[in-house]
Parts: structure tokens; sequence; C-alpha cells
């Protein structure tokens, strides 16, 4: 590789390191995203100019192909399903790791590392962790993307010993790697790689429900290692510091989202290996106890006298794409003095940020939205918690029921406001299929309806 192009790829380390820095707050997401596509682009190009690379015309096929389903991706895919996508996503980054690992081994002279039979120590390390590693990325990605999209049950999947098998599996993996490294056999590599398929698969069944933000952005961290490992088997220093960027941003997301959830990062990492076995809690199910349902004029009427409001926006919201509406509902009631804030938990929504990217794209002031800690203790002196399309985030069982398989979760404590208004379409439950005793609260208006139009609703209500 020539010194121009060591250059050029350390100009797109920086860019994509600028990005990541851009990337860590709304007001600053789309500058870092401009450094991110701008050092993509660079890296791209640099790769395209060396004077290894020789047959343009099947790499524009790839690229050509790769581009289009991406673009018609991009075109049709609904913001609910990102977590999906981007599980989608990372088990491509990780079966590409286990390809190119068995591709430099098969045929080593092709990549310029050596020969068949005499690869030097150091090389089949890099193989055996990128192929290891990117086998987990894979099967956890593929097991990951079936339980968000529905495919499988959400709900935790366990066994008895199970933490004793993955265990054994873990520890057949490190002695066959151990082999591998000392004999280059192409048959032990084979059986190692099969056994990281099937370890990444029982890593994330028992993990479920609620927990499953922590998994994605965790599996974000392995397909960055794994493509550093091919980056040390391809030779190529950026794909090193890129896949180490996105490997260790992934495990601090991951770290910062353990914290927020109450959850141990070890557990986490290890597939809920020694986690407490919760029972799957109390499905939601049409209770008969009794609730309060009112309409828009009642909630109109509720806000129109209140002092402070919280909006708590939720997965709902951004299922009706009510964002606009409730941008517009924060102006009217601050036209009539009310004080408005938005109340954020870290995993409301499908995605980290997801509430956050919602809110900006509707104009609403950052200054406005708040995080959890920030405002969990001024519900008790707020008139009316607005809970538009959320549930288990303000779901009080994370507190009181020990069994229940969000307990442990920090949640927004809503019902100690002196009002609490539901917006939702019925009795249904949340993500992780619980019931939300709030419902029943003796302070709590359930208010019926799509999002978007109770909103536009109450909105019509308030102006009259
Ligand atoms: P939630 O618990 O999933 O509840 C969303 C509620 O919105 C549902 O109860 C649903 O009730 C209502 N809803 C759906 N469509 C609606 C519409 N068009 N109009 C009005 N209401 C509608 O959502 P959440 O409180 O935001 O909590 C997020 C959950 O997802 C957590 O359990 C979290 O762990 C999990 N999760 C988060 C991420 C992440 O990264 N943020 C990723 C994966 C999973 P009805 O059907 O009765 O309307």
């Amino acid at each position: 590789m020539s010194d121009t192009a060591y250059i050029l790829y350390l100009i797109s380390s920086v860019l994509f390191i600028l990005a990541l820095k851009g990337l860590s707050s709304p007001e600053s997401a789309r500058r870092g995203n401009v450094y991110g596509m701008a050092g993509m682009g660079l890296a791209v190009v640099t790769t395209l100019c060396m004077p290894a690379i020789t047959n343009y015309a099947l790499i524009l096929f790839g690229i050509m192909v790769g581009g289009i389903i991406g673009a018609m991706i991009a075109r049709k895919i609904q913001m609910t399903a990102m977590p999906q996508l981007v599980a989608a996503f990372h088990s491509l980054v990780g079966v590409s790791a286990v390809l190119i690992a068995a591709a430099a081994l098969w045929s080593p002279e092709s990549y310029g590392i050596g020969n068949s039979g005499s690869l030097h120590v150091g090389r089949l390390i890099e193989m055996s962790l990128g192929a290891v590693i990117g086998a987990i990325t894979f099967s956890g990605s593929v097991i990951a993307f079936a339980k968000l999209q529905g495919i499988m049950s959400g709900k935790p999947i366990r066994f008895g010993d199970q933490n004793k098998l993955n265990a054994a599996v873990a520890a057949a993996i490190v002695v066959l790697m151990i082999i591998f490294c000392g004999s280059e056999s192409k048959f032990i590599f084979t059986v190692m790689t099969l056994l990281s398929f099937a370890i990444g698969l029982l890593l994330i069944i028992p993990i479920g429900g609620a927990d499953m933000p922590v998994v994605v952005s965790m599996l974000n961290s392995y397909s960055g290692w794994a493509a550093s490992g091919i980056g040390f088997t391809l030779g190529n220093p950026l794909l090193i510091i890129t896949g180490a960027l996105v490997g260790s941003s992934g495990a601090i997301l991951s770290y910062i989202m353990c914290k927020a959830m109450n959850r141990s990062i070890f557990n986490v990492i290890f597939g809920g290996f020694g986690a407490a076995a919760v029972d799957s809690g109390p499905v939601a199910a049409a209770s008969d106890k009794p609730i309060k349902s009112g309409s828009a004029e009642d909630a109109a009427f509720l806000l129109k006298n209140s002092g402070s409001v919280i909006i708590i926006p939720g997965y709902g919201m951004a299922v009706a794409q009510a964002q606009h509406a409730v941008r517009e509902l924060q102006v009217e009631l601050e036209k009539e003095g009310i004080k408005v804030r938005f109340a954020i938990h870290p995993v409301a929504g499908r995605m980290p940020g997801h509430m956050n990217v919602l809110l900006a794209e509707a104009n609403v002031p950052y200054d406005s939205v708040t995080e959890l800690e920030e405002i969990n203790n001024d519900f008790a002196t707020t008139d009316v918690a607005f809970v538009i399309g959320a549930n288990d985030v303000t779901n009080p069982a994370a507190k009181n029921n020990p069994q229940s398989p969000i307990y442990g979760m920090p949640v927004l404590e809503v019902g100690n406001a002196k009002t609490v208004i539901f917006i939702k379409r019925g009795m249904a439950a949340g993500y992780a299929g619980i019931e939300n005793e709030l419902f029943y609260q003796e302070n709590t208006m359930m208010l019926f309806g799509d999002a978007k139009k109770v909103t536009e609703d109450l909105i019509k209500a308030l102006k009259h």
C-alpha cells in the first residue's frame, strides 16, 4: 500500500471519529452523518485506486446489486422496523467475516499472506478470531432479527443446564482455536466455526422482551470486532480501525443501555449467563378491573386546566406517526401558558434514540426534551402526565413485581402525577407482553384511539 493510501485512510478514520462525535447529540447528528458519508466515500475511492484492484467490472457489479437492494430497503423500511433491519445488517457483517476467514485459509496465496500448510501462527489467530466472532454475530443476529420481526416468540427461551451447555460449547471453541492455531487443520476450523454458529444462537435465545435493545447494540459491537478481524486478514488498516470504532462504540452503548435498564453487562454478553430465572410474568389479558376512559374533549379540559404537562412518547407514537401532531399540541398548550416537557425513556420505541429522532423531525425544541433521570422526580409535582403510545416504559411492575420480566428496569414514574392520560388503541400489552397496573389507577384516564387521530381531535377541542 502506498503512503498516499495510508494518509487517505488516516483522513477517513478521523472523519469516522468525527461522525461518531456528531452522532452523540441530536443537534449535531446531521453533521455527523455527513462526516461519516465523506469518510466512507474517501475510503472506497482510495481502495478502488489501489494497484492490487484490477477487476473493476466485478466490483461495479457488486456495488450496483448492493446499492439497488440498499436503496429499495431504505425507501420502504418503516422507522419502527429499524432494529430488525440493523440486526439483519449485522448478520451480513458476521457472515462476511466467516467467509473471508475461510477463503483466506483455503487460498492464502490469493491474499498474499503465505502458503497453504505453512501459515504464520499470527495469521491463524486472526482467522480463527474473525471466524468465531463472525459466526457468533451471524447466528445471534439472525435470532435477534427473528425475535424482533415476530417470526419467533420474543420471550426468553430457557431450558435446564443452559448455562452449563453454553460454558461447555465456549470451552470447546477455545480448545479448538488453540488446536487450529497449532495445526492449520481445515477440519478443526470447520468444527470450530459450526460451534460458534451454535453458541451465537444459544446466547441470544434466553434474552427477550424488554432486554432486546441491549442485545442489538451488543451484536453491533460484535459485528465491529468481526470486521476488525477481517481487516487483519486482509491487511487493511482502515478496516481494522473502523471495526474497532464500531466494536468499542457498540460496547459503550450497550454498557450505557445496561445501566439504564439496570441489567448486568455480563449477563448480556454471556447471554443471560447467571441471570435470575424470571417468570415471563402475567401476559396482558382483558381484565375485569374497572377503568376510566374519556374523550378528546375531556382530555382537552384537563390539559387546559393544568399548569404543567409532561408528555411521554412511546412506540405507539412512532406507529401512528403522531410526532407532528404532538408538537402542535405542545405549541397550543404553551400558548395557554402551560409548561410542557417531554420525558424520554432510554428504551422507548424500538431503537436507541427512536423518540429523539421523531421529536427532532417534528421540530420539538431540544431544551424541552429530558431524559429519565432528569425528570423522574418531577412527576410528583406535575399536573398531567400525557402518555402517548408508551406502555412498558411506564409500567410500575418494573419496581413492584420481582416476578416481572422487566423487574429492575427504571421506569418513568408517571403514576405520581396528579392525572395520567394514556393514549392507546385498546388494552393491549406493550413489547414485553405484560399488563400495566397504571391503566386501572384512580388518577388514570384512558383515551382510546390511534395516537395521531386522538391528538388531532384533542388539538381541535383545545382550540374551540
Ligand atoms: P410498548 O411497551 O411496546 O407499548 C407501545 C404501546 O403503544 C402499545 O401498548 C400499544 O397499545 C400502543 N400503540 C401501538 N400502536 C398505536 C397507535 N397507532 N396509536 C396509539 N397507540 C398505539 O412501547 P414503549 O413503552 O415505547 O416501550 C418500548 C418497549 O420496546 C420496551 O419493552 C423496550 O425494551 C422494547 N424495545 C425497545 C427497543 C429500543 O431500542 N428502544 C428495541 C427493541 C425493543 P395498543 O395496541 O392498545 O394501541
